[in-house]
């Protein structure tokens, strides 16, 4: 968003590194800056779990003439572009999918012009320059998935955050938990994927940094019991960037880097 609004506006974003957008809950300071706010952008699908419920009760209280400004930016994808995980639920972690997130990008650059017309010019400018940059991070993310041999090209992370990344690059992806991390991953699913991780032999399996690993340690001490040594290939940044020095401070960075720690892991 700051390289689209460049020196036109002041951004700034509530959930920083490491927060998990399906548990965060704005303090009343978060509240007050989203109310002061000309613009918020929030994604959507109910991945903000409690700060969509104060969004969707103030929009159905009818009463705040400014609720226009909240817009539920991933909401304006058309329907059969997103995964759905079940007849009425979304699974929101559309991000994981660059050339889809070009398509979020494109809604908010429709909503920056909408707002501010005079600024139309740079941000088309800035919105083609941005495409040109992601399109070429897709096709890097397609190469260092393509060096993993097919087999193997099995993802199995914490929660069902990668479902976007595995219909977009490629790879079969498991999660251990169900699509929010608010479930418990049920005992007879840990069973399920000892069995296939170990009769496929694939090496590694990754944990998240806004997930406990406690239910990765269950798969690793599974297959142990039937003889096929499983490792962690590392950690994997699904709903918030990393902190700094993380190498994935920013969005594009966490989803390369993601790719990187796949690839190495699983080839
Ligand atoms: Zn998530």
């Amino acid at each position: 968003m700051r390289t689209l609004v460049g020196s036109h506006a002041e951004v700034s974003s509530l959930m920083g590194a490491g927060v998990d957008p399906h548990l965060y809950k704005p303090s009343p300071t978060d509240v007050q800056r989203l109310l002061d706010a000309d613009l918020v952008l929030f994604h959507g699908h109910h991945l903000e779990g409690r700060m969509g419920d104060i969004l969707h009760s103030r929009n159905s209280s009818g009463v705040d003439p400014n609720l226009h400004r909240f817009i539920a930016i991933s909401e304006r994808i058309p329907r059969e572009r997103l995964i759905h995980s079940s007849a009425d639920t979304v699974d929101p972690h559309l991000w994981m999918d660059i050339s889809l997130w070009i398509e979020v990008i494109r809604k908010m650059k429709e909503v920056l012009t909408s707002i501010d017309s005079d600024h139309q010019i740079d941000y088309e400018q800035s919105l083609e320059q941005l495409v040109e940059e992601l399109t070429l991070l897709d096709a890097q993310v397609f190469d260092l998935i393509a060096e993993i041999p097919e087999a193997l090209r099995i993802l199995v992370t914490a929660h069902d955050a990668f479902g976007y990344f595995g219909r977009r690059y490629q790879m079969e992806v498991m999660g251990i938990q169900g699509i929010s991390t608010e479930s418990e991953a049920s005992i007879d699913r840990v069973n399920r994927l000892v069995e296939i991780l170990s009769n496929r032999k694939i090496p590694a399996i990754f944990v998240e940094s806004t997930v406990s690993e406690r239910n990765v340690r269950a798969l690793i001490e599974g297959c142990a019991s039937l003889g096929h040594r499983l490792r962690i290939g590392g950690v994997l940044f699904s709903d918030a960037p990393g902190p700094s020095g993380s190498g994935a401070e920013r969005w594009r960075d966490m989803v390369l880097q993601n790719a990187r720690v796949i690839s190495e892991a699983l080839r």
